[in-house]
């Protein structure tokens, strides 16, 4: 989410405009729509009312192949775009029957490109992009929405599910490995909200999670491309707040004592911040940007944040509460795909866990032009005992959660940037951070089992077991029988 308020400080203010306006008069095509006419081998031989098959030389193979990431760069022998449940069940047979890894693409944006492979199949869901109401409180979604098509569907009947905030998301992969955004703290983590789901196996059966409850568990948090193809997702949606404010407090040109001043404020302040706001800290370059945001009454707790963080910083804006339609667009961010590597560097609970390397982690911001160290506020209703109990994300006690991103233009700035992302994370690493958001991977991560699923990996792998005991659905990080 946050990423995209970054890089809007880094697109060219009138390209920005361009493209908000363009965005704005629905010139900017979604993507996967009109596909032109299919004419490979894999058409002829395969393709059906349920799904269509494309191969490397095809049109639209290039199209489907990419995901958000431009750094990432695979190719599938083949990319089955399901038109339906049915298609996806066929598409893993032929896969299984075949021998080809199976990766899955809902909405493309994983950060190390685990939705695609090199020489497998990969599962396109862009298609299955339903919203049905079961009823008031109740919607049936397919995994290829995206958290816009879900928002432009729900909030005009003043309902919300608390997903994140970058429109391009898709509600598959962002669910199935938790789910944070500005009203998580309020309602819970996205697959908090999720009730029940329907998947095509590892073995070609379709099951669903009412028959097994351990299913659904392992869903909320660890189902990303482990254990079968998702087809459908029932939510419960919440009344949604009627309007959200935020606050931005910025300083420039700050120095390490000044960035580490504020950020070790910041923990103490939103420490004690009310469920219905959010809070991210964000250092980009020399440039330390704030963002608070209330989804409920101003109270008095709330004017203390503000006042702490005013007296901390150079600049204050605010907006007046806006319709909350209308106020979570300003955090739509890009639609386009972007150079960059983003992952998690650590779930923590106070400043304390941070402080031995911190100087270290602000001084190699600070001289890295591209690099952004990002803290968000967890906290609040994710920590409910009964969303514990429901869900495999293992992370609850820890209230803050920290990304680091960097950018880049060309792909001769990468090698760099990347070894300057791999010295902060090893900085965390050698410090004692261990554990990690699994919808913010890093390839380089080494035990990944234990930092993204913590003591819950021994029973994602019995699942595992029951579904896809031959491993057919794979990625570099995917959970192993
Ligand atoms: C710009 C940007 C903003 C983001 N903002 C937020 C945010 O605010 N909050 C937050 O929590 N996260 C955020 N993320 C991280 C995001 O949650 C993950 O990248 C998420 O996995 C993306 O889901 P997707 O469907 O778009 O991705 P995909 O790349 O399609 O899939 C991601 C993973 O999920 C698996 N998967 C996808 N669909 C299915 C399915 N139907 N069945 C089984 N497995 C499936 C894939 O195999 C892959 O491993 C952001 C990422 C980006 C790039």
């Amino acid at each position: 989410m946050i990423l995209d308020l970054a890089m809007q400080n880094k697109l060219k203010r009138k390209e920005f405009l361009k493209l908000a306006l363009l965005a704005n008069l629905g010139l900017i095509a979604k993507p996967f729509e009109g596909f032109s006419e299919f004419t490979g081998k894999y058409s002829k031989a395969l393709s059906n009312d349920n799904v269509t098959y494309f191969k490397k030389g095809d049109a639209d193979y290039e199209l489907l192949r990419k995901g958000f990431n431009k750094r990432i760069e695979k190719f599938p022998q083949i990319i089955a775009l399901c038109k339906n449940a049915t298609g996806v069940a066929e598409a893993v047979k032929y896969a299984g029957q075949n021998g080809l890894p199976i990766a899955i693409k809902s909405g493309g944006h994983c950060m190390e490109g685990f939705s695609c492979n090199d020489g497998g199949m990969v599962i396109n869901l862009s298609l299955l992009n339903k919203i049905e109401w079961m009823d008031a409180n109740t919607i049936k979604v397919g995994p290829g929405c995206t958290l816009s098509n879900i928002y432009d569907a729900i909030l005009p009947k003043g309902k919300i599910i608390p997903g994140g905030s970058c429109a391009g998301v898709g509600i598959g992969g962002l669910t199935l490995g938790g789910g944070y955004g500005l009203l998580g703290r309020k309602y819970g983590l996205t697959c908090d909200s999720l009730q029940e789901i329907t998947m095509v196996d590892g073995k070609g059966n379709t099951v669903n999670s009412v028959n097994d409850k351990d299913l659904l568990w392992a869903c909320k948090g660890g189902g990303n491309g482990n254990f079968g193809v998702v087809t459908e997702m029932k939510f419960k949606v919440h009344k949604a707040p009627a309007t959200l404010q935020s606050y931005r407090f910025k300083s420039y040109k700050v120095d390490t004592i000044k960035a580490k001043t504020v950020l070790q404020k910041w923990f103490d302040v939103t420490a004690s911040l009310p469920t219905g706001c959010f809070s991210a800290f964000v250092l980009n370059g020399k440039t330390i940007y704030i963002l608070l945001t209330n989804a409920d009454k101003h109270h008095a707790e709330v004017q203390k944040v503000i006042d702490t963080l005013s007296g901390l910083s150079e600049k204050t804006t605010k907006t007046t509460p806006q319709k909350i339609t209308t106020a979570l667009k300003v955090f739509y961010g890009r639609r386009e795909p972007l150079f960059f590597k983003n992952a998690s560097a650590g779930l923590y609970k106070n400043f304390a866990e941070v402080e031995s390397c911190i100087d270290k982690v602000i001084e190699t911001v600070l001289t890295t032009p591209g690099m952004i160290y990002q803290v968000n506020t967890l906290g609040g209703n994710i920590i409910n005992a009964e969303f514990e109990k429901a869900s495999c994300f293992p992370h609850r006690a820890f209230t803050y959660f920290s990304e680091l991103q960097t950018y880049w233009d060309f792909p001769k700035q990468e090698a760099r940037l990347l070894e300057k992302f791999q010295q902060v994370q090893a900085l965390f690493s050698n410090n004692g951070i261990k554990t990690q958001y699994r919808n913010y991977p890093d390839i380089q991560f080494t035990n990944w089992q234990e930092m993204y699923y913590g003591a819950n990996y021994t029973r994602l792998q019995q699942i595992k077991s029951r579904y896809d005991p031959t491993n057919l659905i794979r990625h570099e990080q995917s959970i192993k029988a």
